[in-house]
């Protein structure tokens, strides 16, 4: 495997670098705050970092969603937005772009990824079906808990070891979708959901192999494959990386045959796309398209603008066309790696392989002390942002919910608490700071305390609930 790793200067002759395919334009300050600053502003947050003021953050590593930095030629597309409330030129762009590098027929422009989500879902599932899926996601889930549907993980068990070295921890478990099959009937099964990379796995990605023996599979029994396409450039560049057969190919090649094997596709273009705001559904069936079309109206937009202004159209359409680029994808997974790199010399445990776009910290690991329900990943995101300011963001139970029909807390066998790299952000130096702040707290994980939850919101409850020390 081609992985770019960090080596100090001069130790290693003949030594090749990544280096980012961009140069600096404009920057912008950061606050550097006290532990006593923090102390006040993590309490008044109910110890949540969704909750923070981003004015008492350092490095904020949440989420890696929305928060790229745009090109100098986004930034002009911007001043090229055509406002019109119907027909905008830049849906045109938009919708040729996502024609060229993903490959589906019809587009539909959604304000973001869960508003395409919420429309697919609402158009498509009848109440009591089952939506079998590569793990869930959050907003993915509950839009289709919402319109009715059972979610069911079917991703390989390998995905919920941690320290399992799979190169495509994503992967389906075909056996698992034929029990689905065999036990409830292909007519029970809305459609398959499949992400790429997967998020709560660790930002793990799919196989092309898989892909195309799932979409087999789903050939003989009638059933559609749908694409959560968030992150899929990444995605390609594993396959690139890791895959048999695709060394020699473009992350844009990859990428577009992979989409071939799917039906439908949604889209948070706050990931991969490189824009601040934005999404889509696309499909290759014209009735589901004309559908999708009439019920964006209703709850997004127009079809030719759904929820975004002209210019967010045209920074995606131009995002996209950039975000495809090998070089571009390379430095910014580089940059992933880099710090996973650093954190496994240290020895501090995280989910192994490195996934696209974050690091996962093992918070089962970090304090075996702790109950499931006394919350070690939102403590570990806790006391990172204490030690530096650092924000990180909750992956374990917090994040997982209850369960739909009991009402009782899902146990989720992975217990993370994820640092985000946004694409284009940070430097190396930034990465530095980071790994030494996670060391600081690893050092002193014995004498860390748990958490209390004591605001739980009905839904998505990790955004806005609050929390006590114990
Ligand atoms: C972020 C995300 C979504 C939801 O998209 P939003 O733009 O945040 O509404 C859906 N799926 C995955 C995998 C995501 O990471």
């Amino acid at each position: 495997m081609n992985t770019p790793v960090s080596k100090t200067m001069g130790q290693q002759s003949g030594r090749r670098s990544w280096a980012e395919p961009w140069k600096i334009k404009m920057v912008e300050p950061l606050a550097v705050t006290t532990r006593e600053h923090r102390e006040k502003a993590l309490a008044e947050a109910g110890f949540n970092t969704f909750l923070l003021k981003s004015e008492d953050v350092y490095i904020d590593l949440l989420t890696d969603s929305g928060t790229s930095a745009m090109s100098d030629r986004q930034w002009a597309g911007m001043m090229l937005g055509d406002e019109a409330y119907a027909g905008s030129r830049n849906f045109y762009h938009l919708e040729s772009a996502i024609q060229r590098f993903y490959g589906y027929k019809h587009i539909v422009p959604t304000h973001q990824g869960r508003g395409a989500e919420h429309l697919i879902s609402r158009t498509v599932i009848k109440p009591g079906q089952l939506i079998p899926g590569n793990m869930y996601f959050t907003t993915t889930r509950v839009h289709q808990e919402l319109s009715g549907g059972i979610f069911h993980d079917v991703i390989i068990d390998q995905a919920h070891d941690p320290a399992n070295p799979h190169p495509f921890k994503g992967n389906i478990d075909l056996d698992k979708v034929q029990a689905l099959i065999d036990r409830h009937g292909a007519k029970s099964i809305a459609y398959i959901s499949v992400a790429g990379t997967v998020n709560m796995a660790g930002g793990q990605p799919v196989s092309m192999a898989n892909i195309r023996a799932l979409r087999a599979l789903c050939n003989t029994h009638g059933i559609k494959v749908y694409l959560d396409a968030t992150r899929m450039v990444e995605n390609a560049w594993f396959i690139q990386q890791r895959e048999e057969g695709y060394a020699g190919k473009s992350v844009a090649q990859i990428l577009k045959e992979f989409c071939s094997y799917t039906d439908v596709a949604w889209m948070s273009a706050k990931k991969d796309s490189l824009v601040n705001i934005g999404g889509w559904l696309a499909v290759n069936d014209w009735d589901l398209f004309e559908e999708l079309r009439n019920l964006v109206v209703v709850y997004e937009g127009l079809h030719t603008y759904g929820g975004l202004a002209g210019r967010d159209l045209e920074a995606m359409a131009i995002g996209i066309e950039e975000s495809v680029q090998d070089d571009h994808v390379r430095s910014r997974i580089g940059q992933v790696q880099y710090l996973g790199d650093l954190l496994t010399a240290w020895g501090i445990p995280i989910v192994q392989p490195v996934g696209g776009h974050a690091i996962f910290l093992d918070a089962r690991a970090f304090y075996p002390h702790l109950k499931q329900i006394e919350f070690p990943a939102q403590t570990l995101a806790a006391e990172l942002y204490l030690d530096s300011g650092i924000r990180a963001m909750e992956r374990g139970i917090a994040s997982a919910g209850r369960d739909a029909k009991t009402g009782d807390h899902h146990y989720p066998k992975l217990e993370l608490t994820r640092l985000t790299i946004p694409r284009r952000v940070y430097t190396q130096a930034h990465m530095d700071v980071v790994a030494e702040s996670v060391k600081a707290v690893w050092d002193a994980r014995a004498s860390a305390r748990g958490l209390d939850m004591v605001y739980e919101p009905k839904y998505l409850r990790f955004f806005q609930a609050r929390f006590e020390r114990l």
